[in-house]
């Protein structure tokens, strides 16, 4: 019975993608045999919805392949390899990309996480098409809430109201955005919901005269105008009557007795003539007119948005569109799989995304603030960063090609400088691993363990770099003493001098001549490489034959290898 209902839902695919979406549903049904959803339903049910509301999308043959299979690995004894053996490599990525999804949860109850993981779902999805898949999936689930228990319920609505509504929304896709808000609030606020759809519903009925004079009126002016336009009564969904009522402080009816209209024209003059029309027909209320064809918004969405004391003072506000505009308001991303834009070479899911984002980007460009509104879409689409959860279930941040070591420490710089070895999700792994998104990490670390220079070599953040050779330079500067006198002591001996011959007068001067602190300080210096041992060995030695002192000295080429300072010192010594 599904595969019917199916086929009449794909009939926009040629007969060969069809038989192939066709046989993914066979797998996938008996894959899921004998499995149950909790309201009762086949298991198979829920593939199958999640397909045909990408299907309403024109999403591709692959997307709804990775639909019906989104659960099987995941659920059933059926492995990633047989899928990708019936059904191709990028199918099972994207069934992967779906369940990998699914396995990290969202715990934190702070806010601010909310944002992070939000990220996180979108680096960890890389190809649009697991997003979009798992929207339809969110979708469906809230559509079902109902008979999961009252705990579960508001757990779910929780995480879709925080992570996957704005991410619907951050797509444009608008119809899925509302209905998933209005679904959260329904589950989360059960009251409050029931209240205020009550009052939505009385309140709809007394308006309905007015919406009809209205659509009438402005129906006529825009005729009399040249204008060919549809116009139709708009309600602003639940959960944004709610929210607006909480944000300002209003009444229901201060919210509610606002009336929306959506006025749609085939062309953007089109909609500046029917603006300066319904204008003629009703005043304007002042301050309240937004041009976002001129400005759009940062997800895309186009709209002149006006403002008019309609009958009885009544406030009225209108969209006025053209119907591509339109299009992208409800749909965004999935605009692009939707309609078709004649061009050719956008093929595959990457291609139709980045034309998606040109789109956007060639509208912002208007605007003016392009480059931040990109910054903000391709850090969510094409992340230079990965995302890893704390044992505690904080997400870190941290930039691609990040090591266990770098997230020791940006935790903090005790723990970085301590870390011995690091559990990857519960398991022991060298610390220069390559973080992945999702990872768990959890950094061990010992009381007097202290930084490797090694990790010097694998690190990339700069915090961690920084304080690696911090760490390095001021914990080694005793040993580096030490072996700078030795070494000292060496060049004075090959020098055939005396190394107990340097007095503390003598030390004193090479202080002033070198600029330096402390004896200590020229040692470790020599020590670290940063002098040449022989060349403070002669400048002691010169300064004692110029003091008319006894020392034998012996005229030695000196190698000019290093650079700046120890060059100086050199040529000092020559040309005093
Ligand atoms: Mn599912």
């Amino acid at each position: 019975m599904h595969l019917a209902e199916l086929a009449e839902h794909i009939s926009y695919l040629k007969p060969d993608d069809v038989a192939l979406v066709e046989k993914a549903y066979l797998f996938s049904k008996s894959a899921h045999e004998g499995q149950f959803r909790k309201s009762g339903d086949p298991y198979i049910s829920h593939p199958v919805a999640v397909a045909k509301l990408l299907a309403k999308w024109h999403l591709d043959a692959q997307a709804l392949m990775a639909a019906l299979l989104h659960d099987v690995v995941e659920d059933t004894p059926a492995t990633k390899q047989q899928v990708s053996e019936q059904f191709g490599k990028p199918v099972a990525e994207l069934v992967d990309g779906v369940s990998k999804l699914d396995r990290i949860e969202f715990q934190t109850e702070a806010h601010a996480q909310a944002e992070n993981f939000r990220k996180m779902l979108l680096a960890m999805a890389r190809d649009v098409r697991v997003i979009l898949i798992k929207l339809a999936d969110r979708l469906h689930n809230m559509r079902t809430l109902d008979s999961m228990a009252t705990e579960k319920r508001k757990r779910i609505a929780k995480e879709t109201l925080e992570i996957y509504a704005p991410i619907a929304n951050r797509l444009g896709l608008n119809s899925v955005y509302q209905e998933l808000d209005d679904l959260s609030f329904r589950y989360m606020y059960p009251t409050r919901y029931r209240v205020l759809a009550k009052a939505v519903k009385a309140a709809r009925g007394n308006r309905r005269a007015l919406v009809e004079k209205v659509q009438d009126a402005i129906q006529s002016k825009l005729k009399d105008a040249g204008v060919e336009a549809a116009v139709t009564g708009r309600e602003k969904h639940l959960y944004s009557i709610y929210k607006k009522m909480q944000g300002k402080s209003l009444t229901f009816s201060e919210v509610y007795d606002i009336y929306g209209f959506r006025v749609i024209v085939k062309d953007v003059p089109a909609c500046y003539l029917a603006l300066g029309a319904l204008h003629g027909l009703y005043k304007p209320i002042p301050g309240k007119f937004k041009d976002y064809i001129a400005i759009p918004k940062g997800n895309g969405y186009q709209s002149l948005h006006t403002t008019l004391f309609g009958p009885y003072g009544t406030p009225l506000e209108v969209q006025i569109r053209t119907q591509d505009m339109h299009k992208i308001a409800e749909a965004g991303v999935a605009s692009h799989w939707l309609y078709k834009t004649g061009d050719e070479s956008a093929k595959d899911a990457q291609q139709k995304t980045h034309q998606w984002l040109q789109s956007l980007l060639e509208i912002q460009s208007e605007s003016g603030d392009a480059i931040e509104f990109l910054e903000h879409i391709k850090v969510d689409l094409f992340p230079d960063e990965v995302y890893v959860f704390t044992p505690k279930g904080q997400i870190m941040a941290l930039p691609r090609g990040a090591t266990a070591v770098d997230l020791a420490y940006s935790v903090h710089t005790d723990i970085g400088n301590r870390c011995i070895a690091v559990k990857i999700n519960d398991e022991l792994a060298p610390l220069r691993t390559e973080l992945r998104n999702g990872d768990r990490v959890e950094v061990i670390t010992a009381p007097h363990a202290h930084p490797n220079p090694a990790w010097l070599n694998y690190v990339v953040t700069g915090k961690a770099r920084a304080h690696i050779r911090h760490y390095l330079k001021t914990m080694h500067s005793q040993e580096a003493a030490m072996l700078g006198e030795r070494l000292l002591n060496q060049a004075l001996r090959a020098l055939r001098a005396e190394p107990g011959m340097i007095d503390d007068a003598r030390w004193s001067e090479l202080l002033r001549e070198t600029n330096t602190k402390s004896k200590e300080e020229i040692l470790a210096d020599i020590g670290l490489g940063k002098r040449l041992n022989l060349v403070i060995a002669r400048r002691h030695l010169a300064a004692q034959v110029a003091n008319g002192g006894q020392a034998h000295f012996r005229h030695q080429g000196v190698l000019l290898r290093q650079s700046n300072g120890m060059v100086e010192d050199i040529l000092r010594f020559f040309e005093p």
